[in-house]
């Protein structure tokens, strides 16, 4: 049976984790925050006290973090002590620049790596349906496929180390977009006194359908259950979004593009973590679309 160490079991590596737990994978999993056992408890995630004990005596190791910056630390930790023979895997979405960083602290140690991001959301998490978007060398990729299959139903190399950052990169910006037009739409027919379901049910399937309609309807009671209806409890945080809306801006910066749609949807979501909103779920920002 392998070993798997998993860092970071939040509200995505809670299910990712679980769903290796449940496909005879044996995971050793590591957090700050102690609560994330409490739940996990009634599945087979080994709770590890430090993460040295991460870095030995496992065959893969898993990093689902916040930002660059922890992931950063976390690798450094691990890698100190890492068995020479172990792959190290970040799901987690960071920039570009730190990603290549990490890869090749990895690699100077002759240590396999890749960089993993997902897209799908908790509900992808859960269903084990994520998408990977992944960078790094064929043969670390093929090492890992068996556990993309569990936890998604879809993988792609899409080049070298941190190649699979940059296609997230430029997803996630396109997801911020949809889900502020989709707002806009909403907004719109809610002005016009539509039926919402019934303007759900023409949407869904016409040429304004789109991931975030169909799976993560922004409005309370309209369409599958999302964060709308529990009050907007994430799912994916406004936090994270804003992160991952400024490592797209950054990056286009430096290629000297604009990216003007973008960048209002940007000061949306500034203006939603001003209004200490940042913590509730990315849909939120059909509140503050104008
Ligand atoms: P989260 O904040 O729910 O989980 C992160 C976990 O990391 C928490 O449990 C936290 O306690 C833990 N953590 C933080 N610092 C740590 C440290 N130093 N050592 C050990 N554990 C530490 O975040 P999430 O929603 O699970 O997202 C994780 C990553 O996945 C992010 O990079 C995010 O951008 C990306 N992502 C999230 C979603 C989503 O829908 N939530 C979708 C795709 C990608």
């Amino acid at each position: 049976m392998k070993k798997i160490g998993f860092v970071g079991l939040g509200n995505m590596g809670f299910f990712m984790s679980k769903n290796l737990s449940l496909n005879d994978y044996t995971v050793n999993g590591y957090d700050i925050n102690q609560n994330v056992f409490e739940k996990l408890k009634n599945f087979k995630v080994n709770q590890v006290s430090s993460l040295s004990k991460i870095s030995q005596g496992n065959d893969i190791i898993i990093t689902m973090l916040p930002n660059g910056s922890v992931v950063e630390e976390i690798w450094t930790t691990i890698l100190k002590e890492i068995d020479s023979n172990t792959l190290i895997v970040d799901c987690s979405t960071i920039d570009i620049e730190t990603s290549k960083k990490l890869h090749n602290l990895a690699k100077n140690m002759k240590i396999q790596s890749l960089d993993a991001p997902v897209s799908g959301g908790t509900i992808g998490a859960e269903n084990g349906s994520l998408t990977f978007m992944v960078g790094g060398d064929v043969e670390a990729y093929e090492r890992m496929v068996p556990l993309f299959q569990i936890m998604g139903n879809k993988s792609i190399l899409c080049g070298n180390a941190g190649s699979g950052q940059a296609t997230k990169m430029c997803n996630n910006l396109l997801l911020a977009i949809t889900m502020s037009g989709l707002g806009e739409a909403m907004k719109l027919a809610k002005s016009q006194s539509l039926d919402m379901q019934k303007f759900f049910d023409v949407l869904s399937t016409s040429t304004g359908s789109c991931w975030a309609l169909n799976n993560y309807s922004p409005i309370k009671g309209v369409g599958p259950i999302s964060p709308a209806d529990k009050e907007f409890k994430p799912g994916f945080s406004s936090q994270l979004m804003l992160k991952d809306l400024s490592l797209a801006l950054t990056a286009a910066g430096q290629e000297k593009l604009n990216l003007s749609i973008g960048r209002k949807v940007l000061n949306n979501y500034k203006k939603l973590i001003e209004n200490q909103e940042g913590h509730l779920d990315f849909s939120n920002i059909i509140n503050y679309v104008d």
